[in-house]
């Protein structure tokens, strides 16, 4: 076993003597300090050796330079300044290789072969709808619409009252609608919903800007359905409109015909039926002709089953202003008798199916990466 070394006295001072003493000291020194692995175990040698009360400097500094002789004190004081020296660098190389220790390996473990050929990360790329979306609102933005957005959480008032909902409209009921809970103190028009529609914004919109106005408005909007292959409680939506002095639904039907074959080729008919929305009046049903069949109805000797074999695909909801709407924000420059314009809204994920022949709604909110591989 080893012992612990303490410092000798040294019984002569000459310069045999002091080599003697001075090795056996640096070689205690060697050894304690290789066997260091912890912090604690550093400050106790760091004590052994340097604390001022009894540490081996100080003995050295007692034992070897104050004891010795006048003669020799010259020889003594070099000799124990160099191995003070030498301890303090002992003490703090260890320091280094102990607290430094995590640093230093960490710059050894991260270092970088730059011979090794590098990691190729793979590169994301849009998500179809939002892709669709995208191209939606360039082809408007093309035509000098601007992006309008708003909240997700919407009163009543701009969901459904100011945009000409009767109080009993059955799109209220909670059949329909995902209502906010706790709400019954509330007065009606302030009760809080999840917007069913991207149309508050126009309300919002209008409430914010003068006209004339034009605006694309996507965004996810919520319903209370089951999901199943076409349907989903959140989907996406986007919605436009258009204010002026003296629109007409000429307007409309040019800038939608325009807007389908920006976006489904320039061959795409559309053709307008008669429908009906609370907002608007007259309002539409947008059909346009089949863009994966060409509107004959048949891919080869199969039918196509987007357009279900008619040639033509119900694209999106559309019809001039109702007057009603702009009485809500009559204040801010909407008189309906001296502006009209026009709203379209369709479904961007209806849109997405469509383009890229997808058959379930659903696969587009899973997040499974095998099926958005596809669009990479
Ligand atoms: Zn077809």
């Amino acid at each position: 076993m080893a012992t612990v070394y303490t410092v000798p006295k040294l019984t002569d001072y000459s310069p045999a003597s002091f080599e003697t003493a001075t090795r056996d000291l640096l070689s205690a020194l060697e050894s304690e300090s290789s066997a260091i692995h912890g912090d604690t175990d550093w400050k106790i040698f760091r004590d052994r050796w340097m604390a001022r009360k009894d540490g081996m400097v100080t003995q050295i500094n007692d034992l070897w330079l104050k004891a010795a002789p006048k003669e020799a004190k010259r020889e003594a004081g070099q000799r124990v300044n160099e191995l003070k020296g030498k301890i303090a660098a002992s003490v703090e190389s260890v320091r280094q290789r102990i607290q430094g220790g995590r640093t230093a390996s960490r710059l050894t473990s991260d270092s970088v072969d730059i011979t090794l050929p590098g990691v190729r990360r793979p590169v994301g790329v849009e998500h179809p709808v939002i892709r669709t979306r995208n191209e939606l609102v360039s082809v408007f933005r093309n035509l000098g619409y601007s992006v309008s957005e708003g909240p997700e959480i919407e009163s009543d008032y701009y969901n459904f009252e100011a945009l000409n909902f009767p109080p009993n409209h059955p799109a209220r009921d909670t059949q329909d609608t995902l209502f906010i809970a706790g709400q019954d103190k509330k007065p009606p028009r302030e009760r809080l919903l999840l917007r069913t529609h991207t149309s508050p914004v126009q309300i919002r919109t209008m409430e914010r800007l003068k006209p004339p106005l034009r605006i694309v408005i996507p965004g996810k909007v919520y319903r209370n359905d089951p999901p199943d292959a076409s349907h989903s409680p959140m989907f996406h939506q986007i919605e436009g409109l258009a204010v002026d002095t003296n629109i007409t639904f000429g307007d409309l039907k040019g800038t939608l015909d325009h807007a389908m074959k920006a976006m489904f080729g320039s061959n795409v008919k559309t053709q307008f039926r008669p429908s009906f929305f609370p907002f608007t009046e007259p309002s539409a049903e947008m059909m346009v002709s089949c863009f994966i069949c060409g509107g004959g109805g048949k891919r080869g000797a199969e039918p196509c089953r987007p357009c279900k074999t008619t040639g033509w695909i119900e694209i999106l909801g559309c019809g001039m202003v109702d007057p009603n709407v702009f009485e809500f924000v009559k204040h801010n420059g909407y008189d309906p008798k001296k502006v009209s314009g026009f709203a379209f809204g369709m479904g961007i994920d209806r849109v997405a199916i469509l383009k890229y022949g997808v058959d379930d709604i659903q696969l587009f909110f899973q997040g499974d990466v095998r099926f958005l591989q596809q669009f990479a």
